[in-house]
């Protein structure tokens, strides 16, 4: 049986510039980010104004991960301790997870065919709960209808944070992602849209969310340094009253993002090539229904989902497997028993919520999605869908064996 050879888990080398912008840190051995000479700026720094600029806001954090940017801005919103807080149905377990870290209880809404948030359902969970936030994951790269999703928090007082764990580099209506909620927040962990091993960026512009944030990641009074932030005597109030919760990024990170982050556009780009390709390619199959992409969503296609509505339990086991024997390690959200990264969220067992969700439980019963790393070229995406397809023809087959 043929087999597709390349790995779905590696990404790109770091390039030379970022090396070299690492091993000049480490020749100065100030790898802590408030570690700076006279006049000096610091990489961390540095790369938090060009986020910010990127974005368009004030005020950009970076931060320990993607994870705690979340806890952050929940603690920074104001969260206390037992509070309901909103999240999709479909998103990563360091969702939830950051939601129980900061003391909240998440409160799932159900999603939409296309598996962005469910606006009715959101409005539905806030009455339900009289939560007063909302942790909004563009799950997968998917930017749902952010007018209705705004609108919604607008009428309802719900502040709204951004998870765009897999929309850095993305806009909806021009505008780009993480700046429509009270919190925007990134992730630079090695399979997201910039690799620094662990990392995190946290945007806003609310001047006292990002003092807090600034204190609780643990600024030792040294906010001075930063260069995205509100001035420092504004910080006189907050610094007496923030607990300091350790969790700052290192120059050392920042020196490897700085050079990834101005090749964002680029990367898009090359990632999108990929996507449409394989995505055309898919579209042909008559069972496979790709997620449609709305006109006002400028993605970045890191990573493909696509649905088997037809088949059934059994098929769709042969098929997975089927594909795992041709050397695609395709994710199944319906497999019973959560593997690899969990988006199922019954395996969250630690969740107190018990809203009926029925359309993530018939989505996520035929969903499929296939990681896209940029060590692949076009013809890679021809043979995974002709693999694929081999594996579903099987998989399908009703003649019976002779
Ligand atoms: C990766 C991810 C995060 C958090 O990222 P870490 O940096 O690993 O903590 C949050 N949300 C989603 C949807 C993710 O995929």
């Amino acid at each position: 049986m043929r087999r597709f050879a390349k790995s779905f888990t590696q990404q790109e080398p770091i390039s030379e510039a970022a090396i070299e912008a690492a091993v000049a840190v480490m020749r100065t051995g100030r790898l802590h980010r408030y570690n700076l000479v006279e006049g000096e700026k610091g990489e961390t720094a540095l790369l938090e104004q060009e986020f910010a600029d990127s974005l368009g806001v004030p005020f950009v954090l970076a931060c320990a991960s993607g994870g705690y940017a979340l806890q952050l801005a929940l603690r920074a919103c104001g969260l206390e301790h037992g509070d309901a807080v909103l999240c999709n149905a479909f998103t990563l377990s360091p969702v939830p997870g950051s939601i129980h870290a900061a003391g909240g209880e998440a409160v799932l809404v159900d999603i939409l065919e296309d598996t962005t948030v469910d606006p009715d359902d959101l409005a539905a969970a806030a009455r339900e709960s009289g939560a007063r936030f909302f942790v909004l994951s563009h799950m997968r790269g998917h930017i749902g209808d952010m007018e209705a999703i705004v609108s919604v928090c607008e009428a309802q007082g719900i502040t709204l944070i951004e998870d765009c764990a897999h929309t850095m580099g993305a806009t909806f209506d021009g505008r780009p992602s993480g700046t429509f909620g009270k919190v925007g927040c990134f992730s630079t962990q090695t399979y997201k849209h910039l690799n620094s091993g662990e990392g995190g960026l946290l945007s806003t512009q609310d001047p006292e969310v990002m003092r807090r944030a600034v204190i609780m990641s643990g600024s030792y009074m040294l906010y001075d340094r930063h260069l995205a932030a509100p001035a420092p005597e504004t910080f006189r109030e907050t610094r007496l009253v923030t607990p300091n919760m350790s969790g700052r990024m290192d120059n050392l990170r920042a020196a490897l993002l700085r050079p990834q982050l101005a090749e964002l556009e680029s990367r898009k780009e090359r990632w999108n090539a990929l996507y449409r390709r394989l995505e055309a390619g898919l579209a042909e199959r008559a069972l496979v229904q790709t997620i449609p992409r709305p006109d006002k969503e400028d993605f970045v296609g890191s990573s493909l989902q696509f649905r088997l509505p037809s088949l059934t339990r059994d098929q769709l086991a042969r098929f997975i497997s089927g594909c795992e024997a041709r050397g695609i390690p395709l994710k199944w959200y319906g497999k019973a028993q959560p593997e690899d990264y969990t988006s199922r969220y019954d395996s969250w067992g630690y969740l107190t919520s018990t809203r009926p969700l029925p359309n993530a439980d018939r989505i996520l019963a035929t969903l499929c999605d296939l990681r896209l790393p940029l060590t692949f070229d076009e013809q890679d995406c021809d043979d995974i869908v002709q693999l694929m397809g081999d594996a579903m023809d099987q998989a399908t087959d009703t003649t019976p064996n002779v």
